[in-house]
């Protein structure tokens, strides 16, 4: 799955499919297009991906005590064949429903 970092507010959010998603300040954004896999974001947004996979065995496998299952989150490189960097997002992608933002 792909998040984004705001490096502004500290603030992650993970990407939805045609669902235009903000960090808490507002000046990151971003959402995946219809294949479920590119992305499209903008602002200060930083593109941070976490191997689904990984996640859901490290669930799995979550431990009853100490520091927990690691899983790895890898920043993105500014060149990714699943990333796109907008100006603007895409007029016809719609803000995510519902007031909150978290
Ligand atoms: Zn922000």
């Amino acid at each position: 799955m792909k998040l984004i970092y705001c490096p502004k507010c500290l603030d992650m959010k993970k990407l939805r499919m045609l669902a235009l998603r903000r960090c808490a300040c507002g000046q990151s954004w971003g959402y995946y297009l219809d294949d479920d896999l590119t992305a499209e974001i903008g602002g200060c947004a930083v593109p941070v991906a976490i191997e689904n996979d990984e996640l859901r065995e490290a669930v799995a496998a979550r431990p009853e005590r100490g520091r927990g299952a690691p899983i790895e989150a890898r920043v993105l490189p500014e060149r990714c064949d699943t990333l796109r960097v907008r100006a603007e997002p895409n007029p016809r992608v719609p803000e995510e429903r519902g007031a909150a933002r978290d």
